[in-house]
């Protein structure tokens, strides 16, 4: 009965409920650590989470389908005027929009190798091919994707950072990339770990949407923001693509305890620059064990890191391993990356219990 796209997929499969895992392996709900999702070991900051529970005192009345606090909350923070913004149920719900919008059957979108899956799937979702352009030490080969874009091109995905590579491209790369990128074709500038990056020469895709009408930039809620279960992301461009995003847009696609959540949350500055700190202490504290144990790792700017388990060893039998002792790690087999595991950074705490948990399983 599907249609020839949704033939090709296969449905989503999520990790176990942590109670569950924890019943199979004999171990404490609070003994599992899950580095497997990217989330923000912290939790939510304080001030998102006094804004939910005010908004779920009463649930009656539909949220509201503009999203007219959070949108300006967000023009306030990056600049911009609301009818740039477009509201999603997650950033990936924005780039469900994006081939909805642009891309039909028959058509191509261009992605890198080792790139964040869904753009695949939204793509084959309308029928369309995805383009995969062999990376560059798995990052991004930026004149290698714009020499990929064909006649049948709609839209070339870019992440940056990638997950799960963590790898990032600098401003002039994007700009001399922007530049041979046809008007025509739409690019998405996929920046769900924008917060992390320190890099001086990372660019910020938002400064960029003047020059480029072609040009949509996503973030997220569900990183460094710590509200991943409420799913709320967004897109900002022009005016007249954003136009275009909110036609597809399902009426109340972000609940009221979302919506209140993330608007909050851009006030706390504060608990953004502990959740990157405590990341980059993590990240610090993850490669130093990687090295001590002489395991490469894929140099990450996000919240997460790429590493290779050692020769002889099977990448899915150390997950399985791990996952024994109660560690959830990400397999990233899909991603053409044989030999690699994805692993989220935590807290110094949950670091350590998968460092020595490695440690246990390479021995
Ligand atoms: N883009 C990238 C690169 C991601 O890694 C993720 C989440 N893993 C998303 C988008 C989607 O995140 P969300 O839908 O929670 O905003």
């Amino acid at each position: 009965l599907a249609v020839a796209g949704v033939q090709t997929l296969h449905p989503y499969q999520p990790g176990k409920p942590i109670d569950e895992l924890a019943r199979e392996l004999g171990l404490n709900e609070a003994d599992i650590v899950k580095l497997a999702s990217n989330e923000n070991p912290l939790g939510p900051g304080p001030k998102a989470l006094a804004a939910v529970e005010q908004a779920i005192a009463d649930i009656t009345l539909y949220p509201d389908g503009f999203g007219f606090d959070l949108k300006k909350a967000l023009c306030e923070k990056l600049g911009v005027e609301m009818n740039q913004i477009t509201l999603g149920n997650g950033s990936s719900d924005i780039l469900d929009f994006i081939t909805r919008v642009f891309v039909n059957d028959g058509d191509n979108v261009v992605v890198s190798q080792h790139a964040f899956a869904i753009y695949g799937i939204v793509a084959a979702m309308v029928g369309a091919e995805c383009i995969q352009v062999p990376a560059v030490d798995y990052g991004h080969d930026l004149d290698a994707m714009a020499a990929a874009i064909n006649e049948r091109t709609r839209v070339v995905f870019v992440t940056n950072p990638n997950n799960p590579t963590g790898t990032w491209v600098g401003r002039d790369a994007l700009v001399s990339f922007l530049n041979k990128v046809p008007d025509n074709v739409l690019v998405l500038l996929d920046e769900a770990y924008f917060e992390y990056v320190h890099e001086a020469d990372y660019p910020d895709g938002i400064s960029l949407l003047a020059n480029y009408p072609n040009l949509v930039v996503t973030r997220t809620f569900s990183k460094a923001y710590g509200l991943a279960a409420l799913r709320v992301g967004y897109s900002v461009s022009s005016p007249e693509l954003a136009d275009l995003l909110n036609r597809v847009r399902p009426p109340f696609n972000v609940n009221s305890a979302a919506l209140a959540a993330a608007a909050a949350a851009l006030s706390d500055d504060e608990y953004v620059a502990s959740s990157i700190a405590v990341n980059d202490a993590g990240m610090k504290q993850l490669e130093q064990a990687f090295n001590a144990m002489s395991l490469y790792f894929i140099p990450s700017v996000g919240n997460f890191i790429a590493f290779r388990v050692p020769q002889g060893f099977d990448a899915a039998a150390v997950y399985q391993g791990l996952l024994q002792k109660g560690v959830i790690v990400r397999p990233v087999a899909n991603y053409d990356m044989p030999g690699f595991l994805r692993v989220s950074i935590g807290t110094e705490t949950e670091n350590k219990a998968f460092i020595d948990a490695l440690t246990a399983v390479l021995s």
